[in-house]
């Protein structure tokens, strides 16, 4: 990529560590924190994201799949918490590829409602969910892209990258 009006950056490590305006969290419906991600993100944050996602669910019972819901980030170094429920992988006919895409689609609308500018993303479903890492990492490039062509209100991007198989798909899509 190399529009001047904003950057896409590849890291390899903790999301719980990113200064960014918002960080993506991978919850499940429920959004009662889990394992993986979701977990890591609630121990670093503290319970006030906890208490934010119950408002929700008392509000709007949960979190659909694509969905996503937007919280304080607690003690985190980011300001927001964008929790988005990915795909469970069921092998590829209950139109994961759609909802993983809806996925990254839908945070980033709330990140540009919510006036942030920064954001970073783990790589949502490829844990416990099982989603192919590959094709995950397709179409997060893609959807990422094809919103940022369409909005200059978003500064940066940065995709974090748990593990070495992940960062290897995403330097060669990136
Ligand atoms: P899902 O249920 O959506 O598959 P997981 O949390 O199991 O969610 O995994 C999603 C991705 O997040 C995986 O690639 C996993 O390696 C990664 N991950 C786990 N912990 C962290 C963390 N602290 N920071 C960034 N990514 C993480």
């Amino acid at each position: 990529m190399n529009s001047s009006k904003y950057k896409i950056e590849l890291v390899k490590g903790d999301i719980t560590k990113i200064k960014t305006d918002a960080i993506v969290n991978a919850a499940n419906t429920s959004l009662m924190g889990g394992g993986g991600v979701d977990g890591a993100i609630h121990r670093a944050g503290g319970p006030e994201i906890l208490e934010a996602c119950r408002k929700i669910v008392v509000k709007q019972g949960g979190c659909k799949t694509g969905e996503a819901v937007i919280t304080t980030g607690g003690d985190l170094p980011a300001k927001f918490v964008i929790h988005t429920v990915g795909p469970v992988w069921n092998g590829g006919k209950y139109d994961e590829e759609n909802k993983l895409a809806s996925c990254y689609k839908n945070s980033l609308q709330l990140a540009v409602n919510n006036h942030c500018k920064t954001i970073a993303f783990p790589n949502i479903s490829t844990g416990i969910y099982h989603f192919p890492k590959k094709d995950a990492a397709r179409i997060a490039v893609k959807t990422v892209k094809d919103f940022l062509s369409l909005t200059d209100k978003i500064e940066k991007i940065v995709f974090v990258c748990f593990d070495d198989e992940n960062y290897e798909l995403y330097n060669s899509q990136l």
